[in-house]
This record gives C-alpha cells, structure tokens and sequence, in this order.
C-alpha cells in the first residue's frame, strides 16, 4: 500500500514515525474520513472539498499548522487512489504532531513538535457490514458526549474518539452492534462516529449540532430530504422520542446509512428498515456515484425546533 506522508508517495512500511511522537503520547491529532466512488469520471472522492476544509478548521482548532495548502491535499487524495489503483474506497487524512518536546508546550524552541500529515486509502465495503442492508441494534450508552469548549465540538480531534471507542466497544461487549450517546443535559447527541436521525409520522428528526459533529453525510441527507418534500427538523430529543420513533438511522462516511431497527432491545417501530430510511438511502447511493455529486448545491432549509423537548 501506498501513503502519501509530508508531499511524498511512500510504501506503508517507510513512514518514518517515532513512538515519541507527542500524537502516540496525548491523542493530538486530525483527521478525516472520506469515500470515493466510481462515477463516469473515475474514482470521485465525494466532497472532497468540504472534508478538506474540516481538516483545515480542525486542526486550526487544536492550534495546528499544516505545511500545506488545502489544494496540495485534495491533489495528494487523488494521488494516493491512482497510485493505489483504487476507485471505491476509504481515504483516511491524518494530521499529528511528531517527535520533540515530551511535555504538552509543543513550541519549546529548542524542541519544536513537527506538524506531519500523511493520507493513507484502502477498500472498506461498509463499517457495519451487513446492518446497512438489514439495520443495526443499538443501546443507549453511559458515556455522554462531552467537549471542554463549544469550539473544539467541530474538531475531528483523535482525543475526542477515546469516549467514542469506550461507548462502542462497551456496546459490542453487551451484544449491541452501536452505542447512542447523550449529551451533559441528557438528550440524544450522536453515535459514536455517526450522526443520528428519527423519523415519526413521515417527519425526520436530527439532534442539534452543539454535542454531535456536523457530518458532511447529516448535511447531505437532511438536503436529499427537503428535496424529497419530507421536513427535517433539528431538535433537543430524549431517548423516549428515538425509542417512540417510526424509524431511526446513522449517517456518516464510513457506514453512510445504516438503518438502527432496535434500540435497548426495544424495536423501532416495526423493528425493519423504513421506508423513508430506504428511500434516503437509495438517492444517496445513487447522489455519490452520480456525475453532479460535485456541483450539489449545499442550500437548503430545515426547522430547527426552539420548543422545549416534550419527551
Ligand atoms: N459524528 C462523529 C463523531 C464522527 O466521527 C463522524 C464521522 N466523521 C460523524 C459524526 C459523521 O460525519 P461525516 O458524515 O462527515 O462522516
């Protein structure tokens, strides 16, 4: 495999990568998930833009300057799925901090941290396997998604993924394919690296941003869903909403929708995948492999709920 690491190609095994490096150390790194697809121009890495950009504002978030400009990195996203030979895979941008000062001041002059990035890609068929086609069981997790400060929310911060790897793998441990997290406050926030959306009564349902990443695939659905006449709203929920609801769904790059059938052992609905889960589904298949995927307008309107959660 090849990786594109500081502005070159290299194989896998010639990364130079120290295990002082201050990211092994304190989890300060960047980074992003992004899927190409075979469109009728080759292998299109979708929305490459807007995922670029995020790794930009993340890493400005966690004070990091990367030597490079966004356009080097779309560039060397491209290079690395030529020189790979792929067209529908995984691509996965990382931006960290390697070897210098031990200690957390990372601009000690004598022993200045060097800010790396490397871009690795590889085929991934779906992070849930077969739960994309027959839907997923979540639970409810005890870890809440919580941030030190509203600007580090949108940074896709390595740190940030230590609660989100406990909620999974304690979900996994209890038999569950997913784990749910709430916020401080106690209503639902995300999963732990997807976005969540219910539906009742032919309506979708989207927590706020505050507690959960803005995901480029939440954007994209919620705009496939104005779209399609059906209203989307961003509101506070409790769990009793997600477990009354109709249907429910994941969204994000690695496991784009994945329909969620049951929740703490209580089915969602008829306990199968939904109708508008499906209907979703399709015109986001065919949206990433479609030649105007690129051109996709962003704009679009949805309702964000001021009421006071009800459940
Ligand atoms: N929330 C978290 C915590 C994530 O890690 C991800 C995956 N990037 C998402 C949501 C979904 O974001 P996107 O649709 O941009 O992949």
């Amino acid at each position: 495999m090849k990786i594109w690491f500081d502005g070159e190609i290299r194989s896998q095994g010639d990364t130079p990568v120290s295990v002082k490096s201050h990211t092994l150390h304190y989890g300060t790194a960047v980074f992003e998930g992004i899927r190409s697809y075979t469109t009728c121009a080759g292998a299109t890495p979708f929305k490459l833009g807007a995922h670029i950009e995020r790794l930009f504002r993340s890493a400005h978030a966690l004070g990091l300057e990367i030597p490079f400009s966004e356009g080097d990195l779309r560039c060397a996203v491209q290079q690395v799925l030529e020189e790979n030979k792929l067209t529908d895979a995984y691509i996965r941008p990382l931006v960290f901090l390697g070897e210098g000062s031990m200690g957390l001041d990372v601009q000690t002059i004598e022993n200045a941290n060097p800010v790396h990035v490397m871009i690795s890609a590889w085929e991934w068929a779906s992070y849930f396997d077969h739960g994309k086609m027959t839907g997923i069981r979540a639970v409810i997790s005890n870890h809440r998604r919580v941030f030190s400060s509203p600007a580090l929310v949108q940074a896709k911060a390595s740190g940030h993924y230590l609660g989100s790897y406990c909620a999974h793998m304690d979900a996994k441990k209890g038999g569950y394919d997913e784990a749910i997290l709430l916020d401080e406050a106690g209503y639902l926030a995300e999963a732990s690296s997807a976005n969540l959306f219910f539906v009742s009564r032919g309506e979708i349902f989207t927590p706020y941003v505050k507690h959960a990443l803005s995901g480029i695939t939440r954007q994209t659905v919620m705009k496939i869903g104005v779209d399609n006449g059906i209203r989307v709203t961003e509101q506070n929920s409790r769990p009793f909403s997600l477990l009354a609801a109709d249907e429910a769904f994941l969204t994000g790059t690695a496991c784009e929708i994945v329909p969620v059938i049951a929740v703490n052992g209580q089915r969602i609905g008829e306990g199968k995948v939904g109708e508008v889960t499906q209907l979703l589904a399709q015109k986001f298949s065919h949206l990433v492999r479609s030649a105007e995927q690129q051109s996709m307008s962003p704009q679009f309107s949805i309702n964000q709920s001021s009421a006071p959660a009800i459940n």
